[in-house]
């Protein structure tokens, strides 16, 4: 079927798809996470030109020497966070806003009364993606259940610490500082770690006293995070 004439209906059944084989696969593990990659049209967080293969499980480009990340990996990262309704919680890395959404939709359902509904910061160090994930989380219907912010999120974002969870999604060498400071105690940070080539992803605990636990969970690949407590703009070359 050529792109131009796939409809709703069409990105529906192939987004249904998609998450029955991420399930099947072991990636999506909870119901809440399930339900909320069955909510989130992937094809309004693309390039135009690539929505055709929104459903394939594989990242993307969204510009800018960026990309999107493959559907099975936001559906890791988003059960290690472990998230629960009413949360507040800090991703860097806002990219498309696709990840944002699908976090959003389990601390803010949209079927739960806003009230009870948390929150989910995104920063983005370049101003044109951070307009691209603002423009799609609008037409997708999360811009009050996600806030866009340009900035280094290596520095975190302390106007609205501390977070309950802390997503990086791009690469680190290390742990930035102010991403544990700013995690609440009991929080949880998820962040890949590891050098250009080769990261593991790391789940990181923030114990009620204070003490920092973390465990590496599965190898990984990503865009080198580029900022003062991330890699220097020379080190990174994204192109
Ligand atoms: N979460 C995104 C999504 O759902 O589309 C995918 C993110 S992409 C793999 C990583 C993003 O991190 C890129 O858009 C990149 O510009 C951004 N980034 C890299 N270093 C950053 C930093 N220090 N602060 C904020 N964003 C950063």
């Amino acid at each position: 079927m050529a792109p131009w004439t796939r409809d709703e209906e069409w990105f529906r059944e192939a987004r249904r798809r998609l998450v029955e084989r991420l399930v099947r696969e072991g990636y999506i593990r909870s119901e809440h996470v399930k339900r909320a990659m069955l909510r989130v049209p992937r094809e309004l967080f693309v390039p135009d030109e690539l929505r055709h293969l929104a459903y394939e499980d594989t990242p993307l480009p969204i510009g800018h020497g960026q990309t999107i990340s493959a559907p099975h990996m936001v559906a890791m990262m988003t059960e290690y966070a472990d998230l629960k309704p009413g949360m507040k919680v800090l991703e860097v890395g806002a990219g498309s806003g696709y990840h944002a959404a699908v976090m959003a939709e389990v601390v803010a359902p949209s079927d739960e009364p806003r009230e009870h509904w948390g929150h989910v910061y995104t920063i983005e160090r370049i101003p044109e993606l951070a307009e691209f994930a603002r423009r799609n989380l609008e037409r997708a219907g999360y811009a009050d259940r996600v806030t866009v912010i340009v900035g280094d999120g290596s520095r975190g974002y302390p106007e609205k610490a501390p977070y309950d969870r802390i997503i990086v999604t791009a690469a680190a060498p290390d742990i930035p500082g102010p991403l544990i400071d700013q995690l609440k105690p009991g929080g949880k940070m998820v962040i890949p770690i590891g050098d250009r080539y080769l990261q593991h992803l790391y789940v990181v605990v923030k114990t009620r006293d204070g003490k920092i636990e973390s465990r590496p969970v599965t190898p990984c690949l990503f865009v080198p995070l580029v900022g003062e407590y991330g890699w220097r703009e020379y080190e990174a070359d994204t192109t």
